[in-house]
């Protein structure tokens, strides 16, 4: 479909080169842009002017004759609209609106999406119509995705509409970085002394014009430069004093040479109603030319460029004049800048542009997949899609399809059902776990018993050795390990005083080095775990999250097991025969070797449960999610057996980190053995999300998402970008069976709500929130 967007803006393209003109001159490259301002009163006969400009976007002025006896000005901005689209041949549009004052003459319009990106609290703003705020209720109702420019804005309408998203202004760094290398002055400002405290932008009601007027009687040395139109407010009101020059509007591309003369920034905004919302492009792009920036108190430059100390927030013209002393007397300005630097980093209308792409994809998406199953007429053969056949979408479709008597279609990319879990006889007919060990294990009496419809289990208690100085001792860390290790001898009470002797307090435990050395102290912590855990996350145990190394405890008794959990047992026939029983039901269809990708816009079906990665779903449109993965290499050895325990681990030496014999595993009898060795590695299939406060961060834009999806559901190790073991994602899919079977008039089954384990530990530990 050839779409073209066709956008509605109170304000003139050739006015300030704002958000609107950054983000059309992106969209231009992939649809017909068309630009519609506000009308003109001319004598000539009711029309409309149009120009292609250089960013590739039409520019269409609709122009009104004076004194015309149809006086209504609405309708006939509506006809000249229709006569644009009509000479102009546009058929199927996004109407993308920064004013809802628009709808008036655009609501009969059917275009395939509507965009309402709105910049600020418009009715806020003097001389605001009256309608405003109905007018964009009636947006709201309307628009399909509704962007904000900022986060206070995104904060206060976030609660009215469903598929909303905080954009906030961004930079074009190229442009103003330009400021940091210029010599030569303009003509106007040139000879102007310095210090230049110097500002750009609409000088309007939001302006603080008392603040400046403070600041230069005071300080008749320093000059402040004022650039840009003065707009709704009287030009007489401004101070007229020697050190202020107000040098009018100026070109976008000449703002860095001015930029590039002044001292300091400045953003004096008033603190009022209409700059409660704002979010000033000038912040980033004022840091962007390497100019010290002070600001007032505005939401949006407090955070975060206030609160991580770029930019100095003062409230009157006494704490400005101490900024600006303070900024005129620094002459190291390099790790503020190095700061800085990193923190615009991936600032830029790039970024947001190719965001707002990703996200109008998927809703145009969404909007068609809910218009084909309409206009097919025909009734969804399923009542749900489940993607992924791992043990989160195994366990959904099998409670809706036994539970609910609902139809599933549960699919998967691989060639077999079980995800991770699955096993399989290997040539010689030894079982083997084709990605990698899978030891069950739980404290959930619910988890167990419901697995247990489709297994018998096979009693294991898993046992690990790691290589330490040539010795194998017992993993995690006992009075066996100290004992063998340092040729000792120790009763738990001697073991006890022996680590609280090593030891190194912390007053808050936050990372996976923390966790081990405020236990045994550093040397241990070098032993068993630094080299390991480099070598699995290619991170240091201090870059990750507590939770990682908190999942191997540390025991003073001589319990040698793995898990302590009260479950332990593997499914007697195999992970695959199990998953194979749970989904052998009438309701399940399976379909392999097929990515969601293919199939989603031909099969209709009423809800979609995801368990695959959820960047993926979303187009990586924020970015990707980091994963580590793994190389398994498989051997079969002409012997009964290899080693003494299930799991030998090498902390500090080799490649792998681990070798699994499966016969331990398995309980099979065979006079041969297989073992796997694991490589960790970057890239390859995803298996570990990696614990880390940005990831959290970046997977929480995701869960926004996520959330504002209609009968969308996302469960799993993948889909909620969670290190779960086995039993915590069944009982994360019961959980949202619950849910789902609680909604309407469904009947509901007797199922109890399983309590996530990991967030029942990280309280033990304290360690806080996930
Ligand atoms: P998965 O099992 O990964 O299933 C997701 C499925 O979705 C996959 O089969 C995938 O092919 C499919 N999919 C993804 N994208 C698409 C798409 N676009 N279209 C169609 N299909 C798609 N847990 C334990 O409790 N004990 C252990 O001992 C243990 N050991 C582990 C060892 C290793 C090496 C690894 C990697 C994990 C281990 N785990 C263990 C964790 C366990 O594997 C997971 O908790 C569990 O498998 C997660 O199930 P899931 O359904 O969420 O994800
Ligand atoms: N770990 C370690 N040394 C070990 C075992 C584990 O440093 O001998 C750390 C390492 O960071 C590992 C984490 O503890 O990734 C969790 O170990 P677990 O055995 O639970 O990992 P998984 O089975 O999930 O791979």
């Amino acid at each position: 479909m050839n779409l073209d967007l066709l956008c509605f803006c109170h304000l003139r393209w050739n006015f300030v080169y704002q958000r609107p003109q950054h983000l059309l001159s992106k969209f231009s490259k992939t649809y017909r842009t068309f630009y519609f301002e506000e009308p003109e009163y001319t004598n000539e006969p009711d029309g409309y002017t149009i120009n292609l400009n250089k960013d590739h976007v039409w520019i269409v002025v609709p122009h009104l004759q004076v004194n015309q006896t149809n006086s209504d000005t609405t309708e006939r901005t509506r006809e000249i609209l229709d006569s644009l689209m009509e000479d102009l041949n546009i058929n199927d549009s996004i109407n993308w609106y920064y004013t809802p004052m628009a709808l008036a003459f655009s609501s009969h319009l059917k275009p395939k999406l509507t965009v309402y990106d709105c910049m600020d609290e418009l009715s806020a703003f003097k001389y605001a119509p009256p309608q405003l705020k109905a007018m964009e209720k009636q947006l709201m109702e309307r628009a399909d995705i509704v962007f904000t420019g900022g986060h206070s804005i995104y904060e206060a309408k976030k609660d009215q509409h469903e598929n909303i998203h905080p954009f906030p202004s961004s930079i074009d760094k190229a442009h103003f970085g330009l400021a940091r290398h210029i010599l030569t002055e303009q003509e106007d400002q040139k000879n102007i002394p310095h210090p230049r405290f110097g500002f750009f932008g609409v000088i309007d009601e939001r302006f603080d014009i008392e603040l400046v007027r403070g600041a230069a009687e005071q300080k008749p040395d320093w000059q402040f430069i004022l650039i840009g139109p003065v707009v709704k407010i009287d030009p007489q009101t401004l101070p007229k004093f020697p050190n202020i020059h107000y040098l009018g509007g100026k070109d976008y591309k000449d703002l860095p040479q001015y930029l590039a003369g002044w001292d300091v920034a400045i953003m004096p905004f008033a603190i009022n109603e209409s700059t409660r919302y704002i979010s000033p492009t000038k912040t980033p792009e004022y840091l962007a030319g390497g100019k010290p920036v002070i600001a007032t108190g505005i939401n949006d430059v407090i955070k975060p460029y206030g609160v991580e100390n770029l930019v100095h927030i003062v409230k009157d013209s006494a704490e400005f004049i101490a900024a600006g002393e303070l900024e005129l007397n620094n002459n190291d300005k390099k790790e503020w800048q190095t700061k800085v630097d990193s923190f615009i980093k991936n600032d830029s209308w790039d970024n947001t542009w190719l965001q707002m792409m990703q996200l109008i994809d998927i809703t145009l998406k969404n909007s068609q997949n809910k218009l084909s199953s309409n206009t097919l007429k025909r009734k969804p053969v399923f009542d749900y899609l489940i993607v992924g056949a791992g043990f989160a979408g195994s366990v959904i479709a099998e409670r809706l399809a036994s539970q609910l008597n609902k139809k599933v279609l549960i699919i998967d990319k691989r060639d077999h059902i079980a995800g991770n879990a699955f096993d399989f006889y290997d040539k010689d007919g030894i079982l083997v776990h084709k990605y990698g060990p899978h030891i069950f294990h739980t404290n959930s009496e619910d988890v167990f018993n419901y697995l247990g419809k489709f297994t018998s289990w096979r009693p294991y208690e898993h046992e690990v050795l790691t290589n330490v100085e040539g010795k194998l001792v017992p993993i995690p860390i006992n009075l066996n390990t100290i004992n063998q290790l340092y040729d000792l001898d120790l009763n738990s009470d001697q073991l006890e005083a022996f680590f609280e002797e090593r030891a190194e307090k912390k007053s808050r435990i936050k990372t996976s080095e923390d966790v081990v050395v405020s236990k045994v102290g550093r040397d241990l912590y070098e032993k068993f775990f630094r080299g390991y855990t480099r070598k699995m996350w290619n991170l240091d145990p201090s870059e990750l999250d507590a939770s990682v190394t908190a999942r191997v405890p540390t025991r003073t008794d001589k319990d040698n097991r793995y898990f302590t959990d009260t479950y332990q047992a593997m499914p007697a026939h195999g992970y695959t025969q199990m998953f194979s029983k749970m989904l052998s039901h009438p309701n399940i269809k399976i379909m392999l070797n097929t990515d969601y990708k293919e199939i989603m816009d031909m099969i209709p079906y009423k809800e979609l449960i995801f368990t695959g990665p959820i960047d993926e779903y979303f187009n990586y449109c924020y970015g990707k999610l980091p994963y580590r993965s793994l190389d398994f290499k498989f051997e079969t050895l002409d012997q009964a057996n290899f080693q003494s325990k299930g799991t030998i681990n090498f902390p500090n030496e080799h490649a792998y980190t681990r070798i699994t014999e499966f016969k331990f595993l398995t309980g099979q009898e065979h006079n041969k053995t297989s073992i796997v060795y694991e490589f960790p590695k970057d890239g390859g299939d995803p298996y570990y999300p990696i614990p880390r406060p940005e990831n959290g961060e970046l997977y929480k834009k995701y869960l926004c998402l996520a959330d504002s999806m209609a009968n969308t559901y996302f469960t799993g190790r993948l889909a909620t970008y969670k290190y779960y073991n086995m039993d915590q994602v069944v009982a994360q899919s019961l959980t949202l069976f619950k849910k789902l079977s609680q909604r309407g008039s469904v009947q509901t089954i007797n199922e109890p709500l399983v309590e996530n384990r990991i967030d029942i530990e990280r309280k033990k530990m304290n360690l806080g929130a996930a």
